[in-house]
């Protein structure tokens, strides 16, 4: 299938309406090297958002930038948030304004039991859900854990899904999921996405970093992400069908295209 060059793909943004999340023109730099390229990305409240892109491509990265994680602040361009110009503001404020990042569980909980955790999570935000049932839904059971300690006895995915159970107990306005399958044992992705329904459900838009199109069953629209770029916004299908046929065969992941098509004018 002939490709339109991916700078005619771009800008299928939509401007400021009803969104919660909007970002414009994001560049930035890690050690030197340039990740993202001209983000635009534009976040309907009360949608879940897949952002699909090969492994590579700076997913991680719009992630960080948009929780404002140390070492994470754009080189240019705007992040705003319920309307609000976020981009010079702490990870402390834009957690107090509702957006929440998985995998980011601060070091400060450690030694807290499960309980204390996901109560102290259900108290930050606008949770309704009992905790015991944020737990059982990520198949936990809860009498088995609600006890336990928050330490390294908890395995590298028993730790995740008592994270993904504390989004859920929090229900933030905004939940960025990072690759939310990833290294999450005995869960089958049919639920987590479930889990991300009962996320959405219960009032939370959420972001759903991934590489796996599958994801895109549970979302409502989503982006392709590139080189540090979204290429194509809009219905799943018809993002997916273009991420399938434009990364299947990638040859220059961290190398985009588009820089050739630049040079060249
Ligand atoms: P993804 O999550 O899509 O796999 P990342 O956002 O983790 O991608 O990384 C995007 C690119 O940036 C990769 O090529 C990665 O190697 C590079 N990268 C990530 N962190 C750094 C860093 N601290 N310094 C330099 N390059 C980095
Ligand atoms: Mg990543």
């Amino acid at each position: 299938m002939a490709m339109a060059k991916p700078r005619e793909m771009g800008d299928h943004w939509v401007p400021m309406g009803c969104h919660l999340l909007v970002i414009e023109d994001l560049f930035l730099e890690r050690e030197g090297r340039l990740i993202l390229r001209g983000v635009n990305l534009a976040v309907e409240e009360g949608e879940i958002h897949a952002i699909l892109g090969a492994n590579g491509t700076g997913k991680s990265t719009l992630a960080y930038a948009i929780m404002g994680l140390a070492g994470y602040r754009p080189n240019k361009g705007r992040i705003l948030f319920a309307g609000e110009d976020i981009t010079e503001k702490s990870v402390t404020e834009r957690a107090k304004l509702g957006i929440t990042l998985a995998w980011q569980q601060p070091a400060s909980f450690e030694g807290l039991t499960i309980r204390e955790y996901l109560e102290i999570s259900k108290r930050a935000g606008r949770g309704y859900l009992r905790i015991e049932d944020c737990l059982a839904l990520v198949g936990l059971p809860p009498k088995n854990y609600l006890d336990r300690t928050l330490n390294d006895r908890l395995s590298g995915g028993e730790r995740k899904r008592v994270e993904l159970a504390a989004v859920l107990a929090m229900a933030p306005r905004l939940a960025i999921l990072d690759e939310p399958d990833s290294g999450i044992d005995v869960l089958s992705l049919d639920d987590i996405m479930e889990v991300i329904r009962r996320m959405n459900r219960g009032g939370t838009t959420v972001l759903l970093i991934t590489h796996r199109e599958e994801f895109a069953r549970v979302a409502h629209r989503a982006s392709h992400l590139c080189g540090g770029r979204i290429l194509k916004t809009g219905e799943c299908a018809e993002v997916v069908q273009f991420y399938k046929n434009f990364c299947k065969e990638c040859t220059h992941i961290n190398e985009p295209e588009l820089e050739k098509t630049e040079e060249k004018g």
